[in-house]
């Protein structure tokens, strides 16, 4: 029997969800990988009535690319995350985002986008959605009056809090209300969080959407998206996109995302508590203006995110008081357990100097300084310490 998680607590839930049922009295641990492309059925009778349940909106596969039981059950265990009512998994975090513009946006619409998001939005804006005559801008959440904003052709209120690279926070739930008043669909990209920190759609968004290649995958060895929608209408909407695309992914990479979420509150808490220790160690650094780490009481964000939040993700970025690019560099060239690399989500730690055109981007960021963005990994934090001091020292001296 598989165990019932009804009433349990989310970490609970998560260790069980999508527990295979045990036959004949024994069985594994785990889901097994169901790898296919031809589903097999007993006779034509029960071939017709899958399709029928499929064309109902039913999870039900009748070809291997609607994926099978490993499919379903990360879809489960997701679904138990976020709360809503259908997951959807992409072969990466980008094409969830995708999925979501082509599935929501028609010729002639108009999209508000938050000015932080993940950067790469913006290609498939200038190259995909402009061809197609949807319109998409750009604006502070923080800064401009969301009401004015919106037309009478928005049809999307695109989000994601913390924001990339410099984490503003976001109120969610005032501005899904003024969105949803007028009937525009709110989604947000809720990667920061691993959909462990922060629940969007129990807030006001009606869709979340996550990069599983960072915090679910957990160990830097896997490409995914997920998107979580909160009702059947948009639902349909999605696997309408999602079905002509051609979208799905292997059962391998469905059990590999389904494998880190059994350990992410664990990883992120640690997380939590490493980056803690690093945000407190460059706050002291005399090199250092400024540090973006929403868990710091001094955070712009920080009285929203305590509200919203039940934990903070292990990026960090901090500008530079006074520094060259150069010295910048050198900084990042001087770290020795730090990985200079994209992507982040996995147990080690990186560093990457933000490119200043994506800095322009943010309203909320004015200064020139360099800014260097760090994923603070599960290392004892003592080391991590330690090595980003002696960077210091070897790149910008203090005077
Ligand atoms: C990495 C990232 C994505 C894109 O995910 P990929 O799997 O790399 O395509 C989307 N949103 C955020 C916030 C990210 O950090």
């Amino acid at each position: 029997m598989s165990t019932p998680t009804a009433g349990l607590r989310p970490a609970t839930q998560l260790l069980h969800a999508g527990a295979p049922t045990l036959r004949n009295g024994a069985g594994p641990v785990n889901v097994p990988v169901v790898r296919t492309s031809t589903v097999r059925f007993e006779n034509t009778a029960a071939h017709a009535d899958h399709h029928h349940r499929r064309a109902a909106g039913e999870r039900v596969a009748s070809y291997g690319r609607h994926g099978l039981d490993t499919h379903r059950a990360l879809e489960d265990a997701v679904l138990g995350l976020e709360g809503g009512h259908r997951a959807f998994l992409t072969p990466s975090g980008l094409s969830a985002i995708t999925l979501i513009l082509l599935a929501l946006l028609s010729p002639g619409d108009h999209a508000l986008v938050a000015d932080g998001v993940y950067a790469p939005l913006r290609r498939v804006d200038s190259t995909l959605l402009q061809r197609l005559g949807i319109t998409v801008e750009y604006f502070s959440p923080t800064h401009d009056d969301l009401a004015s904003r919106l037309r009478p052709n928005t049809r999307l209120l695109y989000l994601e809090s913390p924001s990339s690279l410099l984490y503003e926070v976001l109120d969610l739930p005032a501005l899904s209300a003024i969105a949803r008043d007028r009937g525009v669909t709110v989604a947000t990209d809720n990667t920061w969080s691993g959909g462990w920190f922060y629940q969007p759609l129990a807030l006001g968004a009606n869709i979340s959407i996550q990069a599983a290649t960072k915090y679910i995958a957990g160990h830097s060895d896997l490409m995914q998206g997920i998107v979580v929608v909160d009702s059947p209408a948009l639902a349909d909407k999605l696997s309408t996109a999602y079905e002509a695309l051609g979208l799905t992914i292997g059962a391998d990479d469905a059990y590999l995302a389904l494998r880190g979420l059994r350990t992410l509150p664990v990883r992120l808490a640690q997380h939590q508590r490493n980056a803690t220790e690093v945000a407190g160690f460059l706050q002291q650094q005399p090199q250092v203006a400024r540090v973006f780490y929403p868990a710091l009481p001094g955070d712009p964000g920080h009285a929203l995110w305590k509200r919203d939040f039940s934990g903070a993700s292990g990026l960090v970025s901090f500008a530079f008081g006074n520094a060259t690019p150069a010295a910048a560099d050198a900084f990042v060239d001087a770290l020795r357990l730090f990985g200079i690399g994209a992507s982040w989500g996995g147990y080690e730690s990186l560093a990457l100097v933000a490119q200043p055109e994506r800095l322009r981007e943010h309203r909320q960021w004015s200064g020139d300084a360099p800014v260097v963005r760090l994923h603070i990994g599960l290392e004892d934090p003592q080391d991590l310490v330690a090595d980003l001091a002696q960077a210091f020292a070897a790149a910008l001296p203090a005077r």
